[in-house]
């Protein structure tokens, strides 16, 4: 978009939420400014990214600014990340699943689960589909292999209710796994990966191509959470390995060819071959607009610059 480098397929977005029933109470102020498509004032200090979405923006309207195209560029044979990065609240389940059974509120996943559909009734008859669906993709980046992200469900889909089921089941395993650990879904990442493998029956050509969304775990400090111990522990590997994925996100944005430091995490090694490169990469910069989250939010932001 607004790279003139050919080679770098990295979008980053940012999206305000609006100020919730209880920032408003408490009399919290509204601080970003907008200022046309890509720039946010944030704190007096200008923010340029691929597109800004204010705080009045539809999932319709995020959807079709961002995520359609990567449809046809994954039906097309091409790998693809989608990433929401933001302090917890700060709106990244909201873009990346929304509510998943009203066609208004719906997020970015179950729009691209009935578009692909779409998509592929509207294809050549000679095309045979193999659609799989993996959620609950676990990321263990500390040595305590923490049970509740073991819930990884993998099925082959042939509509998008099917999606949408396979969304909600490990959803309900993640919610009875978490029952007995204080927050811990905001502090984990949540990948979903949709696997599209084609085959022309009549020529045996094949095409594959594969997309993973991953709601990252939230990026506020850990000094912020009260966090003691293991939950610590576990605490201070989530933002090494978000710091992890800005060093590998930033160094394709350079266009460094030479190093690209993806196994410093166990995050970028699994995205590997879906980040850079030949990949559409997306990335979603959740904000607070709220003067509580203030240092926060311009930390968000910062992130999100060094994608640019
Ligand atoms: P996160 O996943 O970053 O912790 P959520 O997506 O759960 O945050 O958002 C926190 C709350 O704010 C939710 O109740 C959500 O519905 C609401 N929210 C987030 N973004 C928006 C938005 N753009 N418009 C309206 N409500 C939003
Ligand atoms: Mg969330």
């Amino acid at each position: 978009m607004a790279d003139g480098n050919a080679e770098c397929n990295i979008k980053v977005l940012c999206r305000f939420r609006p100020l919730n029933q209880s920032e408003i109470i408490r009399g919290d102020k509204f601080i970003p400014i907008f200022q046309g498509e890509d720039t946010v004032i944030f704190g007096g200090r200008p923010y340029v990214f691929d597109k800004v979405f204010p705080t009045n923006t539809t999932q319709e309207q995020v959807y079709n600014t961002c995520a359609k195209q990567i449809v046809k560029d994954v039906l097309g044979g091409y790998n693809g990340t989608i990433f929401a990065y933001g302090q917890t609240s700060s709106g990244k389940t909201h873009t990346m699943e929304g509510n998943l059974h009203d066609p208004q509120g719906m997020g970015i996943i179950p729009r691209i689960a009935e578009d692909i559909f779409e998509h592929i009734f509207a294809m050549d008859e000679n095309l045979e589909f193999h659609i799989k669906v993996v959620t609950n993709l676990s990321v263990h980046e500390d040595r305590y292999r923490v049970p509740y992200v073991k819930g990884c469900t993998e099925r082959f889909v042939t509509s998008p209710e099917e999606v949408m089921d396979v969304i909600d089941e490990g959803k309900a395993n993640r919610h009875v796994a978490v029952t007995n650990m204080n927050e811990h879904s905001s502090r984990s990442h949540s990948i979903f990966l949709i696997n599209i493998k084609q085959e022309n029956v009549e020529t045996e050509q094949k095409l594959s191509g594969k997309l993973y969304l991953v709601d990252l775990a939230g990026s506020e400090k850990v000094s912020k959470t009260g966090a003691e111990g293991a939950v610590l522990d576990e605490a201070k590997n989530i933002n090494r390995s978000l710091s992890a994925l800005g060093n590998v996100i930033s160094a394709l944005a350079e266009g460094t060819k030479s190093h690209v430091p993806y196994r410093d995490s166990k995050m970028t090694r699994i995205l590997q071959d879906s980040l850079g490169g030949n990949c559409r990469t997306t990335m979603f910069i959740c904000c607070s607009p709220s003067s509580y989250n203030d240092v926060e939010t311009k930390s968000t932001l910062m992130f999100g610059q060094r994608a640019k």
